[in-house]
């Protein structure tokens, strides 16, 4: 885990990180009034990107990371190799730098992404005022993991071609 600067990330890094900064201005957010934005890189450089998006029952809720991998997943691409998540709430603090990390759910669904991509998915965790970043990946954010290969399933014919 990379504690860094924006500045100090590579230009793919840093359009990544963009792309998720312009995704969380279109999070649909009535009810918790927090931001979030994701965006992911697949193997070709493609960027994917997704917002929360809330519902009144708020059980149907979802991330913006699990979105961002299901909408990857309907253009026919599990091939992500990279994930760059931003957070904000309504009334962020220009000054304060808070990091907004992927909660367990979605943990969960990027590792097992990262098992169907054959990577181990680069993360970058970035404030809204850009002034830092921490680089880390799905493996390090989830020790000790439960995925398909943990439960011996064929995953062969899911794999990226
Ligand atoms: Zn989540």
């Amino acid at each position: 885990m990379l504690d860094s600067h924006f500045d100090r990330l590579t230009l793919a890094q840093q359009e990544l990180v963009r792309a998720a900064a312009t995704a969380m201005e279109t999070a649909y957010n009535p009810y918790s009034h927090f931001y979030v934005g994701c965006a992911l890189r697949l193997s070709d450089g493609t960027v994917i990107t997704g917002s929360n998006v809330e519902n009144a029952a708020y059980g149907s809720t979802i991330c913006a990371e699990r979105m961002t991998i299901g909408r990857a997943n309907a253009m026919g691409r599990r091939d992500i190799v990279a994930l760059a998540v931003m957070g904000r709430g309504e009334n962020f603090m220009p000054n304060e730098a808070k990091i907004t990390g992927p909660c367990g759910s979605c943990r969960q669904m990027i590792y097992e992404a990262s098992q169907i991509a054959g990577v181990d998915i680069e993360i970058l965790l970035a404030v809204p005022q850009l002034t830092r970043t921490i680089i880390t990946s799905i493996e390090e954010m989830l020790p000790l993991p439960f995925g398909p290969v943990e439960l011996n399933v064929d995953i062969s014919r899911y794999r990226p071609r």
